[in-house]
């Protein structure tokens, strides 16, 4: 749909989705925003998160990176225990408890596919079963050795990190199988090792939850083309698509729905769109 307004998008989203019987939730790095979280894209916005990586030149290629692991691990853990404390603290904002309300209505209820390894759907009140994050999860740590271990909760690991310099000031995490330090269960760049076991295991429950629902109807929100992951995901599933995203919010069927809005705002819009049903 073109030249379509906003309150008519969300009005057109919210009679989909009152005929759906279960809605698929896919999200990207734009869900978080409204809750405060930093976005990584472009180097200055990073650099402005991070000062001390932007002091070191390092690009969020090269510190998200098992190298960064190996080579210079209180500063690869000086970021990513940053984040852990950060998504730790942060309340998911008022737009999940909204698609949690939504999903109450239909009779399949929702399954989330995200790649923000930030938690927040489960922190919403998300069950853990329904959540498929395609990029891991911050919460969970690996072996950077790869010796056969399989991932286990962050949960023990309560990093204390000098935000300044973006430097972990207590002890490394380590692999309680071999000794090596654990990294986060995370997709990196350039990261052969990443252990996808439990993200697997989830994408097929998806699958086979997505198989019983005869007309679902896929929620894609603040899912940027820059690492396409998500949109790929929405876009291959034959479903329709309601796609919410401020800056690139085109869809490629005349049956999808674009809503050229943030995230917190256009889901406000379409639960209010579908309460006035
Ligand atoms: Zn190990």
């Amino acid at each position: 749909m073109t030249n379509t307004s906003p309150d008519q998008a969300c009005a057109d989203a919210a009679a989909l989705i009152a005929q759906a019987d279960g809605l698929v939730i896919t999200a990207g790095a734009g869900m978080g925003i409204d809750s405060g979280l930093p976005d990584f894209r472009g180097d200055q916005g990073f650099w402005r998160a991070y000062p001390a990586l932007g002091t070191h030149g390092l690009r969020f290629t090269e510190i998200a990176n098992p190298r960064a692991f190996r080579e210079r691990p209180e500063l690869a853990w000086g970021f990513y225990g940053h984040r852990l404390q950060l998504y730790r603290r942060t309340v998911p904002h008022a737009g999940f408890g909204l698609l949690n309300k939504i999903a109450a209505r239909l009779p399949g209820g929702a399954f989330v596919f995200t790649s923000n390894v930030d938690g927040q759907f489960q922190r919403s009140g998300m069950a853990h079963e329904r959540v498929v994050e395609c990029h891991g999860s911050i919460e969970k740590l690996q072996c950077l050795g790869d010796c056969g271990e399989p991932t286990w909760s962050a949960q023990a690991f309560v990093p204390v990190v000098d935000e300044e310099q973006c430097l972990l000031t207590c002890p490394l995490p380590r692999c309680p199988r071999c000794g090596d330090i654990a990294r986060p269960n995370i997709l990196m760049f350039g990261d052969r090792l990443w252990d996808s076991v439990y993200a697997d295991q989830q994408e097929h429950r998806l699958k086979v939850w997505l198989a019983r629902q005869r007309q679902a109807v896929i929620i894609e929100i603040g899912a940027g083309t820059w690492i396409p992951s998500v949109r790929v995901f929405g876009e291959s599933q034959q479903r329709p698509l309601i796609r919410v995203n401020p800056g690139e919010s085109a869809v490629g069927l005349p049956r999808d729905i674009g809503i050229a809005l943030g995230a917190l705002d256009g889901i406000s819009r379409i639960a209010a769109a579908l309460d006035a049903l």
